[in-house]
């Protein structure tokens, strides 16, 4: 049988292979589940005590968050797991690649357990590990891959922070890939770096963080023959850009802060860096989703915010502070559909199972894999300086 390298996001549906990609704009947010469902996750958890551990991401919907014994980044939430080696079961309400990174931080005998097997990530979907070796394999031919350090986002797939371990390369959060870059140029004389697979977060950190020129940016795109460059390029290059994005902050755009400046005086504008580059550089401040929820905590009473990043922090950032006059940064209403596939029915499917002794959608990254992702997990880790918060 051959094994087709498909992402991971059509599983179990077989249809349509390039839907559900996390591209929609349903103009709200999904309704409340069946509000039953509140008593029976409670009755489940309560039963399970303190065998189950409930990782709840940031993006998550209100009615899952509530469940959660901790709420945090993907990195924050992989380490808070490794924080509880007594809990069997770690429930992790977020995305595929973020129950992977738990898995490899946490003990071999605690099961960590994704309740929708379809909750992926696009971004991490647009590096598949076939298509990074065949660009390496062309870095190689050009002559360059000897000078080249890839560093990998934590939002990537544990077979691409692998790819990175065996590469003498890094993982990096939205919060330390400035200290990452650094690193990661420190490793060769006229070193490269293959920043996977956001090429936002890669060249926001290396042209407004690292002095690096725009045009030392190039973007591989793995559709293309070469990814779409001359050797001479690659050889030109500092930064050689995995064509990714998030297609949640990919949406937000210069318009709109325009539009929104010229309606709201005094208006902040706070954005992640996953946004585009024209957007960034419009923006007042710029951080990962810790970063943006403390501004918003210590944000003097009656200042305006026009938030870009995902649907359900910013409404429950407004939610929490009334005080502020918190907006969405873009026209349309749009979330994370792959993040939002958790909902209270997977939630209490999945409590439930536990219960009753099943153990349902268990994520193993394989042994060798996880030594390798680890590897450059490690390596982000005994970074210096920042906190290695997402
Ligand atoms: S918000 Fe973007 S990066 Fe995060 S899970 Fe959704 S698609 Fe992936």
């Amino acid at each position: 049988m051959t094994t087709v390298d498909l992402p991971l996001l059509p599983l179990g549906r077989g249809k349509d292979l390039d839907a559900e990609r996390g591209v929609e704009c349903p103009g709200d947010l999904p309704a409340a589940s069946d509000p039953d469902l509140v008593a029976r996750a409670t009755a489940a958890k309560a039963a399970l005590g303190s065998r189950v551990f409930v990782l709840g991401h940031h993006y998550q919907r209100d009615e899952v968050i509530q469940f959660a014994d901790v709420t945090g980044d993907s990195f924050k939430l992989a380490r808070d797991a490794a924080a509880r080696p007594d809990a069997e079961f770690i429930v992790f309400c977020g995305v595929h690649f973020m129950a992977e990174s738990a898995d490899i931080l946490t003990a071999p005998e605690q099961k960590v357990i994704l309740p929708d097997l379809a909750a992926g990530c696009s971004m991490a979907d647009m590096a598949r590990l076939a298509q990074v070796e065949d660009a390496w394999a062309a870095l190689t031919e050009a002559g360059v891959a000897d000078q080249v350090v890839p560093v990998t986002y934590m939002n990537s797939s544990a077979d691409i922070k692998a790819f990175c371990g065996k590469h003498d390369g890094a993982v990096c959060t939205s919060s330390n890939a400035d200290v990452a870059l650094e690193w990661a140029f420190a490793q060769k004389p006229d070193a490269k770096v293959l920043f996977l697979p956001d090429q936002h977060l890669g060249r926001n950190t290396a042209v407004l963080q690292m002095g690096i020129a725009l045009d030392e940016c190039v973007v591989w795109d793995p559709r293309q023959p070469n990814g779409g460059l001359t050797v001479e390029q690659l050889r030109d290059a500092k930064m050689i850009l995995w064509k990714g994005h998030c297609s949640v902050h990919g949406r937000f755009s210069p318009d709109v802060i325009d539009e929104l400046r010229a309606k709201v005086p005094d208006l902040n504008v706070l954005v992640h860096p996953e946004c585009q580059h024209e957007v960034v550089l419009k923006a007042d401040l710029v951080g990962s989703t810790e970063f943006i929820i403390k501004q918003i905590e210590k944000a003097p009473a009656g200042s305006s915010w026009a938030i870009g990043t995902e649907l359900n922090l910013v409404k429950r950032l407004a939610d929490a502070h009334p005080e502020l006059n918190i907006m969405f940064l873009d026209r349309n209403v749009c979330y994370c559909s792959t993040m939002n596939r958790i909902d209270l029915p997977h939630l209490v499917w999945t409590l439930e199972s536990l219960v009753n002794g099943e153990v349902p959608n268990v994520i193993e990254v394989d042994p060798d894999t996880e030594h390798w992702a680890k590897v450059a997990l490690d390596r982000m880790l005994a970074l210096p300086g920042k906190s290695h918060k997402d």
